[in-house]
């Protein structure tokens, strides 16, 4: 029997389900707006996207396990989300577990983890992690997501919690952060951190080719014009970066002497952005080489675009056992 997993990437946008073959390629890729409004909708919603995707599967092939990630607070052991702040609050405690193996149509182990988790599960099976025991992730998006993977196991914590590096604090009196914190690095970092900054400067009337280019349409500005105003060698776009990226190598500094993983990887869309990652390697060994003894070293992840359904594919081939 050919053998295939479900692998499910809950996003921001979209809900993506694919199957996995032990081999991590990807096919019969799907997806659903993520705008689902409720537990009931989402439901059917997840059924209906597993059942596309079940019909692509080749005859006498099978299921053997599912795997999800998605944003949040995950219980793994109870596949259970925690704590899930934003528009798939609804999904707090509903047991998800039970409505995939449901859509699946037959008991399967299902496993569901935090997408960074999940997205470092993928790259130690399959991408740029295969066969290390100490590695840490930064997703770069939107948000900055984190995971830990420390003497070949998966950082959970106390409550479930540990790997939230995206709320390492690097300013101490810095901006208030969505989690309660000031001066997080997610506050500073992220997609949205860097498109507040540059859309202030941009309102201020800062000389910029950003406000030449969106003072009469501040809402199409995004963190990729910014990065891409600053390669170009625009001044105000390029102090946003250089503060930013600061930012970051600072996290990742504290990070690595907490952790002192053998391996950094940054994945996620902001991850690809022009000359991020030359000067912030630099500056990452630069704080961290003389502790350490050695420099770290600092690469992208490897499962590009359908990183999420891959990740969620590796957790699902750990929960059948292979
Ligand atoms: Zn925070």
């Amino acid at each position: 029997v050919t053998g295939f997993v479900l692998g499910i990437d809950v996003g921001g946008t979209t809900v993506k389900a694919g199957l996995v073959g032990r081999d991590g390629a990807i096919t019969a890729v799907r997806s659903v707006s993520s705008r689902l409004g409720g537990p009931r909708s989402f439901r059917r919603a997840l059924e209906q996207l597993v059942a596309e995707v079940l019909a692509q599967m080749p005859p006498g092939a099978a299921v053997a396990a599912a795997g999800m990630g998605c944003k949040g607070r995950i219980d793994t052991a109870a596949a259970r989300v925690r704590s899930l702040p934003g528009e798939f609050r609804y999904l707090e405690g509903e047991p998800l577990d039970r409505w995939i193996a449901g859509a699946v149509g037959r008991p399967v182990p299902v496993r569901l983890d935090n997408d960074a988790r999940t997205a470092l599960a993928g790259e130690l099976r399959w991408g740029a992690a295969r066969g290390r025991r100490n590695v840490a992730l930064l997703t770069l998006g939107s948000g900055v997501g984190g995971a830990a993977f420390c003497d070949g196991r998966m950082l959970q914590g106390h409550a479930g919690a540990a790997g939230h590096l995206g709320h390492v604090t690097v300013d101490v009196e810095g901006p208030h952060c969505s989690c309660g914190n000031r001066g997080c690095v997610e506050a500073i970092f992220s997609a949205r951190a860097i498109e507040g900054d540059a859309l202030a400067a941009v309102r201020r009337g800062c000389e910029s080719s950003l406000h030449a280019d969106f003072a009469a349409r501040p809402d199409a500005l995004t963190c990729a014009d910014v990065f891409r105003a600053a390669a170009r060698g625009d001044v105000v776009a390029r102090a946003i970066v250089r503060r930013a990226a600061g930012a970051l190598s600072a996290a990742m500094a504290g990070i690595a002497h907490a952790l002192d993983p053998e391996l950094f990887l940054l994945g996620g869309s902001i991850a690809a952005a022009p000359a991020l990652i030359g000067p912030l390697r630099s500056d990452f060994w630069r704080r961290t080489e003389r502790l350490l003894g050695r420099r770290i070293p600092v690469r992208r992840a490897a499962l590009g675009g359908e990183a999420g359904i891959a990740g969620a594919g590796a957790l699902a081939w750990d929960a059948a056992g292979e």
